[in-house]
Parts: structure tokens; C-alpha cells; sequence
């Protein structure tokens, strides 16, 4: 399988070379260029497999040649095994066809685990065997930094540094990544926001003698690896139904649009899904473009559900690549008026194809509360903030009761127990291997918001370990 950019200057990459960078050279995100399609006999015996074999099947083609089918299923069965996982994306029911699909139950508590534990082991692989070694610098609001952390812990041919705002993540998701101590992994503690955090390793990679210099590889969800990973459990949830007698539906909390775009690739791939539902918080610039076609920047806000709050959904720009029938040139000129004026506005037909499958709805933190407490109240499930928000959407959004309705829970409670106990008076119970975590050593760094304190850092870090 070969690989080509959004902005359609790349092309003829393969799926390890990918794999180890970050953006295209040209400032666009990496697609395969073709994509197989499984028909119903496939689908159906796909709906028998194991997690790992199941996901052995819908990636193999993505991956080509570049692994041999050993080292692949090797890394699939070490990575959802019973060791990381406790359970693998049960399926659960909570009320006359609608579900809830659970991601939370890895290392970390979200569901960015299902990707970074299949994705760190790879990354390790796939080092050694070039001989390289790859540095991973990544910004995070809160859960993605913990997950790609416990992914990366002591492997040999990675660095694993970690941006994140100083006071501004909960104690929990703080905890989660700065008491690891493995001697690879650098928290950095930065004096100003997330956004700050994130323009720094913008910058950072950016600069191309230091990216290439210590062989800089983005874990945030622009890595095509992590959206693979991710289609497969929309496979999984789907095939527990009788696809044959109908077509299911996904409701999905968005914030990078990389989760969701992950069960539109799995539609591409042939699975049978009827509708995509987006829920936001405040922060609903996804939501807005879905009744309107217009995209437009407005500020962020804090809300209770802060793994969502961002503006700018990087992975849109696969979408709108495959969209506008994979011409990079017509990407390239929305995403500069977007990066220009803060808004971009797509053809009418093009809107239409759009609202065939997706639909959304924005939700406040009160009416996230609400529907929180609705459900402990009516279905005595304990739910996250993000979880509640997608469950919202598709309550608001779904067209036909008659298809299941399958909503993505997110995150463990206990992660954001604080809302969770406001809206439901209990305090959810951390997992038994996390119970400690408040007793346990924190190491970080505090660093002030500029590139040369950070580029200071990481030099004199990689200097000792090279
Ligand atoms: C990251 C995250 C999201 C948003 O996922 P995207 O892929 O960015 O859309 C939603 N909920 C939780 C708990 C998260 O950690």
C-alpha cells in the first residue's frame, strides 16, 4: 500500500515510512491511496475473530509488505492482551437498542489506550529493525499524554517527552503520566496552555535539522497509525449484530474528529453503518459546520469535558481530502483560507454527501451533567462527561429507532470523578492497578513558554542517552 499527502505533493510513501514522521513534508496528513473494500461473506466471518485476528485482517492490507503476517499478529496479541487490558471494548447495553461500545478499560483510562498500545510496540519494532532510534514529543490537554506514555516506558529505541500546561489537567491525568519515572520519559511542565504546548512541538517539528537530527515522530492523532487502530473496533461493535438485516449507527465525542473518522474509514471498508454522530461541548465548531457546511474559528472555552476542548480538528483535512474527490490542490486552498481567515465554506453537493452519514449536536457542561445523572438514575451505569455528550447526540440525532445505536464511551468516570460526583453523588472508584497513584513519586520539569528553553531541554536530555 502506498501513501500520498492531502495537499497531493507526496506520494509513493509506504506504511512504515509514514508511520515514523509527522506531517507530509507538504504540510498535509498522510491517506493510503487506495482502499480495499470487504464484502458481506467477509464481513461476517470477520464478526467471528478474536480482537487481535480481527484486527490482523483489516490491517494487513494497509500495511503491505512493509511487516511480515508474524511480527504483525505478534504485536496485535501482545497488545490486547489481558495484561493491558482488563476487558477489550465490551459491548453493553443500556436500553432497547441503544449501546455502549467501552474503551476505558487500558492502562490509562481512556480510549486513546486502543491505539497507543498496539501503536508503542510497533514504534519499537519497527526501530530496531531499521537500526534508528526516534524521538516522540507530544502536547496534551490530558489523556493522550498518559496513553502514549505508558505505550512508549522503557523501550529502547524511544525518547517520550511530554508537554503539558502546568495546573491546568486534573491531579488524575497529572498523576498518570508524571509518576511513571522511566528513564525515556521527560514530563515537561510548561508555564502557559495547552495551545502554547502545542504551538512549541509545532515549532519543534517545524525546524527541520533538529527534527531530522533526532528523528522527531508525532504520536498526537495526525499519526496514520493511530486512526487504523482505531477502525477496527467499529468492525468489532458492528459485527455483534445480524449486519445482513441491517445497518447500525455510531454516536462519537469529538474533539480532533480522529476518532469519528475512524468509522467513516470503516464504512469506506464496506461495514454497514447507517448514520456518524458527533457530539461536542461548547466548543462546537464540528456541530455548527454540520447544520451549515461552514467551518469558523471562534475562542476555546474550558468545559467539564476537557479532552474535547479544542477548536481546530486537524483530521477533518482527511475528510475533506477524500471529499473533494482526493484533489490536494482544492484542500490545500481551503486549508490556507481557514489557516488565513479563520473560516472555510464547502460546495453545496459536496455538503449534501456530507449529511448522508453524518449528523451532530453540541452540548453544554449542565446538560452534560444532566444526561450523566439521567443515565446512573434510569440505567444505573456510571458514565464520563465525554461519554455523556456523545450519548447526548445520538439521543437528539438518531433517525431510526429500529438501528441499533451504538455510543462510544470514552473515558473511564473516575477520570473525571469531580463532575461525575456533582452530577451523581458517588465517587467512581479508580481501577485496582491505579488505587496507589496518589501515593506514588512525581518527576517532571517545569519549563517557561519558549522554544529555546524547551529545544535547551530536549538537547541536553538526547545528548545523554545518545
Ligand atoms: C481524546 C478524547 C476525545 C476526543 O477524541 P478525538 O479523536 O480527538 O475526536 C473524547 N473523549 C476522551 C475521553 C478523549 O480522551
Amino acid at each position: 500500500m502506498n501513501y500520498i499527502s492531502t495537499r497531493g505533493h507526496i506520494s509513493n510513501k509506504s506504511f512504515n515510512e509514514i508511520l515514523l514522521s509527522g506531517l507530509a513534508p507538504d504540510g498535509g496528513l498522510y491517506l493510503p491511496a487506495s482502499w480495499p473494500h470487504f464484502n458481506k461473506d467477509e464481513l461476517i466471518r470477520m464478526g467471528e475473530l478474536p480482537y487481535p485476528d480481527l484486527a490482523f485482517s483489516i490491517m494487513t492490507p494497509f500495511v503491505g509488505n512493509e511487516l511480515s503476517d508474524e511480527v504483525l499478529i505478534n504485536i496485535l496479541q501482545d497488545a490486547y492482551s489481558a495484561e493491558n487490558f482488563s476487558e477489550i471494548a465490551p459491548l453493553n447495553r443500556i436500553s432497547e437498542s441503544e449501546y455502549l461500545l467501552e474503551l476505558f478499560h487500558g492502562p490509562t483510562l481512556a480510549f486513546k489506550d486502543m491505539a497507543m498500545q498496539f501503536l508503542g510496540p510497533l514504534f519499537d519494532y519497527v526501530l530496531k529493525d531499521k537500526g534508528k532510534r526516534a524521538t516522540i514529543i507530544g502536547a496534551t490537554s490530558g489523556d493522550t499524554g498518559s496513553a502514549a506514555i505508558e505505550a512508549c516506558k522503557n523501550r529502547d529505541n524511544i525518547d517520550i517527552f511530554i508537554l503539558y500546561p502546568h495546573g491546568r489537567i486534573s491531579d488524575i491525568q497529572r498523576y498518570q503520566m508524571t509518576t511513571v519515572n522511566a528513564k525515556n520519559v521527560k514530563c515537561i511542565a510548561l508555564d502557559g496552555t495547552f495551545d502554547d504546548c502545542q504551538d512549541l512541538v509545532k515549532a519543534i517539528f517545524n525546524d527541520h535539522n533538529f527534527s531530522s537530527k533526532y528523528n522527531l515522530v508525532a504520536i498526537n492523532s495526525i499519526n496514520w497509525g493511530r486512526i487504523l487502530a482505531q477502525i477496527v473496533y467499529y468492525f468489532w461493535a458492528a459485527l455483534k449484530f445480524n449486519i445482513n438485516e441491517h445497518p447500525v449507527s455510531f454516536s462519537v465525542p469529538t474533539g480532533n474528529f480522529g476518532n469519528v473518522l475512524a468509522g467513516y474509514f470503516a464504512k469506506k471498508l464496506g461495514l454497514p453503518i447507517k448514520q456518524l454522530i458527533v457530539g461536542s461541548n461548547r466548543n462546537d465548531i464540528l456541530t455548527r459546520f454540520l447544520r451549515t457546511g461552514v467551518m469558523e474559528l471562534t475562542e476555546v472555552y474550558s468545559t467539564n469535558t476537557p479532552s474535547m476542548d479544542i477548536q481546530i480538528s486537524s483530521n477533518f483535512e482527511r475528510f475533506l481530502y477524500l471529499l473533494n474527490e482526493q484533489n490536494g490542490r482544492k484542500v490545500s486552498a481551503l486549508m490556507d483560507q481557514f489557516r488565513r481567515t479563520g473560516k472555510f465554506t464547502i460546495e453545496s453537493e459536496t455538503f449534501k454527501e456530507v449529511r448522508k452519514v453524518f449528523d451532530g449536536d453540541s452540548f453544554d457542561d449542565t446538560e452534560t451533567s444532566f444526561m450523566i445523572r439521567e443515565i446512573f438514575e434510569k440505567h444505573n451505569n456510571i458514565i464520563d462527561p465525554h461519554t455523556a455528550v456523545g450519548i447526548a447526540a445520538a439521543r437528539s440525532k438518531r433517525e431510526d429507532i429500529a438501528i441499533p445505536m451504538i455510543s462510544l464511551a470514552t473515558a473511564h468516570a473516575a477520570k473525571f470523578s469531580d463532575t461525575v460526583k456533582a452530577a451523581t453523588g458517588l465517587i467512581p472508584e479508580l481501577p485496582e492497578h491505579l488505587r496507589d497513584l496518589r501515593k506514588r513519586k512525581e518527576t517532571f520539569t517545569r519549563l517557561p513558554n519558549n522554544l529555546s528553553s524547551v529545544k535547551d531541554f530536549l538537547t541536553d536530555t538526547l545528548s545523554n542517552t545518545l
